[in-house]
């Protein structure tokens, strides 16, 4: 059984939610790392304060059941806000925040028995991940996702905003200068266009135990 998996993929391919069901059923922990860039970007707007102020002394915990603390406060919707989706993808840019959050990510991974998702964990925070993940699906796929999803919590949702912002973010992920989005050399590609949540939790499941 492969012991560290990786996932990476664009904004809204579905990397958290097949990655938090593989975990359930493998026993292991799930660690979701753009939750912390989100914490990041929530409490620059927060505090007003510059990221590297922030990122100074900053606290970010994720519990077993994928809750988010900052600062010992619960978060884990706050960070969901179409405003610190952008403001995450800012301050992700910066060398100093990444470094913070890589060093974070690499000891919550050392036990081993984790499944980690973000943009850069097979290339960056985890490159002798047993194995990696990419998982894509179209833009227009991810946005309807998205859409639907926002539908269903009774949030009013524009499917061509929310398209924009999808581009948008994706555009910022794959330019940026250090760690940008990118599938690893020895990363297997899933495109989830056409497949099912269990088709894609299965065929993860069978490359982990291969
Ligand atoms: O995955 P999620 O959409 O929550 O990530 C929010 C943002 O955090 C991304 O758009 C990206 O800019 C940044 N991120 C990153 N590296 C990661 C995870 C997330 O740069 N490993």
């Amino acid at each position: 059984m492969k012991k560290i998996i990786a996932v990476d993929g664009p904004a809204g391919a579905g990397k958290s939610t097949v990655s938090k069901i593989v975990a359930a059923r493998l026993g292991y922990t799930y660690i979701d790392t753009g939750a912390m860039y989100r914490a990041v970007a929530l409490k620059v707007l927060q505090s007003g304060k510059p990221a590297e102020d922030v990122i100074q002394d900053i606290d970010i915990k994720l519990d077993e059941a994928a809750q988010v603390f900052l600062e010992g406060v619960e978060v884990t919707k706050d960070i969901r806000t179409p405003e610190v989706s952008r403001g995450a993808s800012d301050v992700a840019k910066f060398g100093f925040v990444r470094q913070k959050l890589t060093e974070l990510q690499r000891a919550m991974a050392t036990q081993g028995k984790v499944i980690m998702d973000g943009r850069d964990i097979g290339t960056q925070v985890l490159p002798n991940a047993d194995l990696k993940i990419f998982l894509t699906a179209t833009v227009e796929e991810r946005a309807r996702r998205r859409f639907v999803e926002l539908k269903e919590k009774g949030f009013a949702a524009n499917f061509d905003q929310i398209k924009k912002e999808i581009t948008l973010r994706d555009k910022q992920d794959s330019e940026r200068e250090i760690a940008p989005l990118a599938q690893a050399q020895d990363a297997v590609l899933l495109d989830s266009t056409s497949l099912t949540i269990e088709q894609v939790v299965a065929e993860i499941l069978r490359l982990a135990q291969g």
